[in-house]
């Protein structure tokens, strides 16, 4: 048995955090990865998505061009060739995170771990201890229970995709269906969406679902609403056959599920420390990332809360703090957190949607626009960008504020510091606008 101050389950955005951070702060830890480094993020997450994206827009470009005077177009693509280059990168950063590691002190041993009690683990049929152990194992993409699901891909298939499918059912309407439904159509995929309700992103500002549903179907990606699929059958010609709920049928060259996300905790054996997961395998921690068990702690994921990489990290780097640095109020705050979806056009949203707003305030006013980016006053392809702030108070404090629209991706970190330090509406028009941006709008509404 080898002791440490710290055992980290799960080398992801989490995972690798806080051992680093726990590590600095002299702790003796061991991070623990049944995968690859750096968990789902960059491996099957954030980093290879955005580089698809990249793509995507560069085909959006060479659409644009012509507006511009150039006479070019996008043929020539080869999504193989983008593929190694990608996983080429990927490839790097695992290694980069593995050096990190050994920078940082953190021992690191490769294998699935279970428990063999509250304080103690097992890899390998070597076990290992330590009083504070935390669960960063993240999550996985769920698979429906139905005829033929199997035949079907996910978000970690996609990322796996050898060539690219000429027409694509995509299951879903989460960010990742939106996002990859937005790339393999901006790069010439025929893109049908079935979606189970009326909305896509349905958590979200009802200006942003809406401006994204219109923008998406100008585009020319199908959207099926109140359609799920109740079984998927191989025809002899080698494509899906798709059988929806709506007696409607679906021929496909591949079908993405994007349904939801499981927490991985079903293989940890967690019974043997006395914590209880949800049904859907999430482990509820309060606020400090503790459980109900003395020296278990959770985060990222695999918690069940905002679950975004800069989330995860943060709280590991947090949690850290509190047990290896004697910052005893050391905690995440979950408020305000904002996020991005990069669909096409992109989405940024921090705080409260209008009708959360409107539930939680008695004194609401709501400020929008919509126009046309400078940049397709030349273009042929001419998506709008629309934003809204929402305010609550007679200060009006700015508990919400959305995009959509091309820059949206790097428009909103900066607006989300303001709305962290209490910005009110008078703060933003107080703000000198920078000309000619799109960015320029938050700040002139009126
Ligand atoms: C397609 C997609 C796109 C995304 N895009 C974004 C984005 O743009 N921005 C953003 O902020 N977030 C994005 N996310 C979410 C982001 O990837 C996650 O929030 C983040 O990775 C969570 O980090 P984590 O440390 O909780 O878990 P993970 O990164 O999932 O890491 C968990 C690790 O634990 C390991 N593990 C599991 N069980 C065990 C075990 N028993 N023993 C040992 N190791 C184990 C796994 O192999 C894995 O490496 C995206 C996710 C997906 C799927």
């Amino acid at each position: 048995m080898k002791h440490y101050d710290y055992l980290v389950i799960g080398g992801g955005s989490g995972g690798v955090a806080t051992a680093r951070r726990a590590a600095e702060y002299g702790a003796r830890v061991l991070l623990i990865e049944g995968g690859r480094l750096g968990g789902t993020c960059v491996n099957v997450g954030c980093v290879p998505k955005k580089v698809m994206w990249y793509a995507a827009g560069l085909a959006g470009a060479l659409r644009d061009a012509a507006g511009y005077g150039f006479s070019v177009g996008a043929a020539g693509f080869d999504w193989k060739a983008l593929k190694e280059r990608r996983d080429a990168y990927i490839t790097r950063l695992n290694d980069i995170y593995d050096g990190m590691l050994a920078k940082a002190g953190v021992d690191l041993v490769r294998g699935v771990a279970r428990f063999v009690d509250a304080h103690t683990v097992e890899v390998h049929d070597e076990r290992y201890s330590a009083p504070h152990v935390v669960i960063a194992t993240g999550g996985r993409p769920v698979i429906p229970d139905l005829p033929g699901a199997e035949l079907g891909i996910d978000s970690d298939g996609f990322f796996a995709l050898e060539r690219q499918p000429r027409r694509v059912a995509i299951v879903g309407s989460g960010y990742i269906a939106v996002e990859l439904a937005g790339v393999f159509n901006a790069l010439g995929s025929k893109v049908t969406m079935l979606v189970r309700g009326e909305h896509l992103l349905r958590p979200f500002d009802r200006m942003l679902r809406e401006e994204l549903m219109t923008q998406m179907q100008d585009d020319g990606v199908g959207l099926r609403l109140r359609t799920r699929p109740q079984s998927i059958a191989r025809a002899a010609h080698g494509a899906l056959q798709v059988r929806c709920d709506d007696g409607g049928t679906l021929e496909v060259d591949a079908l993405l599920w994007a349904v939801g996300r499981r927490a991985n905790t079903d293989g940890l054996n967690l019974a043997a420390t006395g914590l209880a997961p949800e049904a859907d395998g999430v482990i509820r921690t309060d606020a400090f990332q503790d459980t109900t068990v003395p020296g278990i702690h959770a985060l990222g994921d695999v918690t069940g809360r905002a679950e975004l990489t800069p989330v995860a990290i943060a709280a590991g780097r947090k949690l850290a703090a509190r047990l290896f640095c004697g910052a005893t109020d050391s905690r995440l705050d979950y408020e305000l957190i904002p996020t991005v979806i990069f669909s096409h056009p992109a989405i940024g949203t921090v705080g409260l949607t209008e009708d959360e707003a409107r539930a939680q305030h008695a004194d609401v006013r709501v400020y929008t626009t919509r126009f046309t980016a400078m940049y397709h006053a030349l273009t042929e392809h001419r998506p709008k960008t629309a934003m809204k702030l929402v305010c609550a108070g007679a200060d009006e404090r700015i508990v919400g504020a959305h995009v959509i629209g091309d820059g949206a991706d790097e428009m909103l970190q900066g607006f989300a510091v303001a709305l962290k330090m209490g910005a009110t509406k008078a703060d933003f028009d107080n703000t000198i606008a920078i000309h000619p941006t799109s960015a320029e709008e938050f700040v002139t509404m009126r």
